[in-house]
């Protein structure tokens, strides 16, 4: 636990940063969450990730991010867009351009009204999909340009940086919330909470992380 420390989670209601958020919780003594709502395909995903910080009792922070779907049309914000897995090396075509530099420049904006130096986030090279600003060299140069741009001493947590699947489901085993995570988070492409449809990528990945972790269990 680290003292009088205080962090600002990047929080989409799904399984990496609920993850996240547990690994916050168990760190910093102030924890808040902020969503970004963008017009996603489901607005279930909001609902969840009101009720998962309700339920942890970490106060919850909505960001109205609809200008995203403006700039950038894709299958996660619109309906008529099917959401197709990248070839090898290809993006997806959920990519939204920038996404995550967008979120981040803001999510550094309120850490700095709320007086947090702590901003955590559940970005990943490891399974990542192909985008270019989730990786790590670039959430190191994120943050230095916020520290610059605030003349503040921020520091970003990626703690699923390196982890796989199966190894994020470790972590969350790890705090304690791997019930959690698998039962109230929502990942699916489809909007199904938990488990998921089943076939869509994103579930997908989930599932077979989670079958690699709970085949080798012990070993973790
Ligand atoms: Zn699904």
């Amino acid at each position: 636990m680290m003292e009088n420390s205080k962090a600002l989670v990047v929080f989409s209601g799904g399984q990496d940063s609920t993850t996240c958020l547990f690994w916050a919780l168990d760190r910093f003594n102030e924890v808040e969450a902020v969503t970004f709502d963008y017009n996603q395909r489901h607005s279930l995903e909001i609902e969840c990730a009101k009720n998962i910080t309700k339920e942890l009792g970490v106060r919850h922070h909505i960001l109205d991010m609809a200008l995203l779907n403006q700039l950038a049309p894709s299958a996660l914000t619109r309906d008529d867009i099917e959401v197709k897995e990248g070839e090898d090396g290809e993006l997806p075509s959920s990519f939204v351009p920038g996404r995550n530099l967008i979120f981040l420049s803001f999510a550094g904006i309120l850490a700095s009204q709320i007086g947090s130096a702590h901003i955590v986030t559940g970005v990943c090279e490891t399974d990542f999909s192909g985008y270019p600003d989730c990786r790590d060299i670039f959430v190191k140069s994120l943050n230095v340009t916020l520290n610059l741009s605030m003349n503040a001493q921020f520091v970003i947590h990626t703690p699923l940086m390196w982890l796989n699947k199966a190894e994020t489901w470790g972590l969350a085993d790890t705090l304690g919330a791997l019930d959690f995570v698998r039962e109230k988070t929502l990942t699916c492409y489809n909007g199904m909470i938990a488990d998921g449809c089943g076939e869509c990528p994103s579930c997908k990945l989930r599932q077979k992380g989670l079958n690699e972790y709970l085949k080798n269990r012990k070993e973790f």
